[in-house]
């Protein structure tokens, strides 16, 4: 990768023999594999022993999961915050690890729609709970850098599945807790959000 990166670098005018860029691929190469690094992640293993047998149904959530992600785009960060609730049917996974689950699929070249469903997919998946919401608030630096829309560079997204899709109350008291409620019209239903990211250019 890092002559690809000292390429780039000729490409864009640069020299990347200049001293301030010597080291410039290494560290370019280190960082994207590090923030690409979800493809690898093993989500049993990200698990590991923190999945549990219980005897409560009643709404679990996390929420202001900060989250740093890359658009499949423009290869530009989104960032924002991942609020992530769930009903048990029977199983839960400890709370510690739904951040974790979080960075696996942030730590992607993602959409912000992608990223939300994955995360809800990926729980219901595991322990199958009564329902599973996740909103992801996030600004898109491919859109505000770049002077494009730039009043829509931040966006909300969400995916309702189970209770949280079914039944409204449900819905709207994990839209209360994250004070997202009234704020966000749009939420009320469960339908999908804001587009991201532009791909006109
Ligand atoms: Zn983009």
């Amino acid at each position: 990768m890092q002559e690809l990166v000292r390429q780039l670098l000729r490409e864009l005018g640069e020299d990347p023999a200049r001293e301030g860029l010597l080291d410039t691929p290494k560290r370019v190469d280190k960082a994207l594999r590090f923030l690409t690094s979800g493809y690898g992640a093993d989500i049993d293993a990200v698990l590991n022993n923190a999945l549990f047998t219980v005897d409560y149904s009643e709404m679990v959530i996390v929420k202001d999961i900060d989250f740093y992600s890359l658009c499949e785009h423009h290869l530009l960060p989104f960032f924002g915050k991942c609020h992530v609730a769930y009903i048990p049917s029977n199983r839960v996974i400890g709370l510690s690890k739904i951040p974790r689950l979080v960075d696996v699929f942030a730590r992607r070249l993602q959409v912000q729609e992608r990223l939300t469903n994955q995360i809800a997919d990926v729980i219901l998946e595991k322990i199958a709970p009564l329902g599973v919401a996740v909103v992801v608030e996030a600004s898109h630096l491919c859109m505000s850098m770049r002077g494009v829309q730039k009043q829509n560079s931040f966006a909300v997204t969400s995916a309702m599945l189970g209770a949280f899709r079914d039944n409204a109350r449900t819905r709207m008291e994990f839209l209360e807790l994250i004070k997202l409620r009234g704020s966000l019209p749009a939420l009320r239903e469960p339908s999908p959000a804001a587009v991201a990211c532009s791909t006109d250019d």
